[in-house]
C-alpha cells in the first residue's frame, strides 16, 4: 500500500458523503488524505427540512455547515462544494462540470476516486449527472491534451457506490422509502448484488458513521431515546445492522491496466496499489 494515498468522493448533496463516510473515516485514521466534493448545497425545491435546524432562507448555509460537521466528525479533510442547483444538476453541461471536477483530481491527486453508481441508487437525476460527468472527469484528468492549467493526474481506481438491490428484501424501510424529486416519487433501485466487486468492513467505523449522519440535523426525524436520526441504517435492529451496514460496497468502475481482482468481492479499495 502506499504510504500517503488519496481519496476523493464527489457527491451531489450534503449526507451523501455517508455512502462512503466508514470506508473515508477507516482510511483518514490509518493516515490516507480524504477529501469530499459536493456538487450541491442540497437547498432545493424538493430539499424537506425536518426540523428548527433550518428555515427556506438560511437552508444552503445551514447544510454546508452539516457536511462540514461530517466531515469533522468522520475526521476528513474540510469538504468543497461546486455550488451546482440542487435538484438541477443535469442542467449543467457535462463537459463543464466534468472539467471543474478534472480540476479538481489534478490539484488533489488522488489514487482512488468515488462516486454514485450510473442508476444514482434510487434514479435521483442528480446522482445520475454526478456519477456521469465523475466519471467523464477520470479520463479528463488525466489526458494531456486537456488544459486544466494543471499537469495530468491519473487516478488509479473509479469506484461507484453500491447498496445491493437485495437489501430491498432485507430493510424494509429502504424498499418503503420514497422520495418526490422533480415532481416524480422515486424508490430504492440499488446496484445487482452480482454486480458489486468491492465490500470494505467498516464494522469498527459505524458508529462514528451515524455521529456523522447526526451532524445532518435538518435532514432527519431524530429518535429521542438514542439520539440517533432515523434512517434506514437505524431502522435495522443490532447485530443484524453490523451485518448489513458495517460493510459498504462498491462497483470497481476503472481499474489499472492488468489490475485483476483478487477474488471477488476485493475488502480494501486501496489494494494493488
Ligand atoms: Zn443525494
Amino acid at each position: 500500500m502506499l504510504a500517503s494515498p488519496t481519496l476523493l468522493a464527489v457527491v451531489a448533496h450534503p449526507d451523501d458523503e455517508l455512502s462512503t463516510g466508514g470506508a473515508l473515516a477507516k482510511y483518514a485514521a490509518a493516515g490516507a488524505r480524504c477529501y469530499v466534493v459536493c456538487a450541491t448545497r442540497g437547498d432545493g425545491p424538493d430539499a424537506q427540512i425536518k426540523n428548527e435546524a433550518a428555515t427556506r432562507e438560511t437552508l444552503g448555509q445551514v447544510r454546508l455547515q452539516e457536511l462540514a460537521c461530517s466531515c469533522a466528525t468522520l475526521g476528513i479533510e474540510a469538504p468543497r462544494c461546486l455550488h451546482y442547483q440542487d435538484g438541477a444538476v443535469v442542467q449543467v453541461p457535462l463537459e463543464t462540470a466534468a472539467r471543474d471536477v478534472a480540476r479538481l483530481i489534478r490539484e488533489l491527486q488522488p489514487q482512488i476516486v468515488i462516486t454514485h453508481d450510473p442508476g444514482g441508487g434510487y434514479g435521483h437525476p442528480d446522482h445520475i449527472a454526478v456519477s456521469a460527468f465523475t466519471t467523464r472527469a477520470f479520463e479528463l484528468a488525466a489526458d494531456a491534451r486537456v488544459d486544466l492549467s494543471l499537469p495530468p493526474h491519473h487516478p488509479a481506481k473509479l469506484y461507484y457506490f453500491a447498496l445491493p438491490r437485495s437489501f430491498r428484501e432485507q430493510v424494509p424501510a429502504l424498499r418503503d422509502r420514497r422520495a418526490e424529486i422533480g415532481g416524480k416519487v422515486l424508490g430504492f433501485v440499488g446496484v445487482p448484488d452480482e454486480q458489486i466487486t468491492t465490500e470494505v468492513d467498516i464494522r469498527d467505523w459505524l458508529e462514528r458513521k451515524l455521529a456523522a449522519l447526526a451532524c445532518h440535523r435538518s435532514q432527519f426525524d431524530f429518535d429521542p431515546a438514542t439520539g440517533q436520526p432515523k434512517t434506514f441504517t437505524t431502522s435495522v435492529p443490532e447485530p443484524q445492522r453490523l451485518k448489513l451496514f458495517g460493510y459498504e460496497r462498491f462497483v470497481l468502475a476503472r481499474a489499472p491496466a492488468g489490475y485483476v481482482l483478487n477474488g471477488i468481492p476485493e475488502t480494501h479499495q486501496l489494494a494493488g496499489l
